[in-house]
């Protein structure tokens, strides 16, 4: 089996694009406007309607995770089930959105030029 190395995650030539915070950025392309990784190019998806969230690895850890300035255990304050939330790149993993929300709450869509 011929040895061959993998393809390196390369920094994309992205002089010029409108930046959404430290790790995504906006290309215009024939489809319109695409968020892309900042580190590694990978367009995630549509700007329009924050339609590119549903394309983020998701994972969802102990609030715990989150560091030590939150509370171990959320149940004696909220019903809730409360996570450590974490939106991924699908290219390289880069955290890309991280909050303390109940496990039920819906993709940020409708705020996320809030957070960007
Ligand atoms: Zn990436």
């Amino acid at each position: 089996m011929p040895h061959t190395e993998p393809t390196p995650i390369g920094a994309p030539d992205l002089a010029g694009v409108r930046r959404l915070g430290d790790n995504l950025a906006v290309l215009e392309t024939v489809e319109g406007e695409t968020v892309v990784c900042v580190h590694c190019g990978t367009r995630i998806g549509p700007l329009s309607g924050g339609a590119f969230f549903a394309a983020l690895a998701r994972r969802d850890a102990r609030p715990t995770e989150a560091g030590p300035h939150i509370w171990h255990d959320p149940s004696e304050y909220v019903d809730a089930v409360v996570v450590f939330w974490q939106l991924f790149c699908p290219g390289c993993l880069t955290a890309v959105h991280s909050r303390v929300v109940p496990v039920d709450r819906p993709l940020p869509n409708d705020d996320y030029r809030n957070w960007l």
